[in-house]
């Protein structure tokens, strides 16, 4: 599957899933196909552990569809990281989409500076510190900005620095359950945002 393709499966999956389609059913028969033949995922999704952010769901997927990394505030530890170069270089995964939300807990906390924990959570905080900063803890701007810097985190590693044009941002409005605009990168490296459809 090309890259584009997967995009458009994506917007489908999202389009059903706005529609009230049901949620497609995982068969027996499809968890031996993939059990036996393997995972092709066509999309790598990193998003917020927030529950009510589930990209299969979002997504209108099956088991096996999608390779997902989730960490709250959408960011990406060298575990994620490298959990997404492997679905990238064994199991060739055409596209990558950082997926943010509205009302995310974690930039909001981070935002609000409100979070008293210990070493993993305070590490967690100050991943998403530089995007609060820079929209002056404007929670909305932030999760914006936030979306955008795991992408560029993405293309900064060895991996993906030859394949910008894989790598893709979003932000889902809990409200309205629809993905407000897709990000992606330009000829020049910059970020720029279009409608999600
Ligand atoms: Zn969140």
């Amino acid at each position: 599957m090309t890259t584009e393709e997967s995009l458009e499966r994506l917007r489908t999956g999202h389009k059903n899933f706005l529609a009230g389609a049901a949620a497609p059913t995982s068969s027996l028969n499809l968890i031996a196909s993939l059990s036996n033949e393997g995972q092709h995922p066509f999309a790598s999704v990193i998003t917020c552990s927030d529950s009510r952010v589930a990209p299969e769901i979002l997504f209108n997927c099956r088991l096996g569809d999608i390779f997902t990394i989730r960490a709250a505030g959408n960011v990406l530890s060298d575990y994620g990281m490298g959990s997404l170069e492997y679905a990238f270089d064994h199991l060739h995964t055409p596209l990558i989409l950082v997926l943010g939300h509205s009302k995310c807990g974690a930039v909001k906390s981070a935002c609000a500076h409100d979070v008293h924990g210990h070493a993993s959570l305070q590490a967690l905080i100050d991943k998403i510190a530089p995007a609060v900063q820079i929209a002056e803890r404007n929670p909305d701007l932030a999760e914006d900005l936030n979306i955008e810097h795991t992408m560029h985190d993405i293309l900064a590693y060895a991996p993906f620095q030859a394949h910008p044009e894989i790598i893709f941002g979003a932000k889902y409005d809990i409200a309205t359950a629809k993905i407000r605009y897709l990000k992606s990168f330009d000829a020049n490296l910059n970020i720029t945002t279009r409608p999600w459809d």
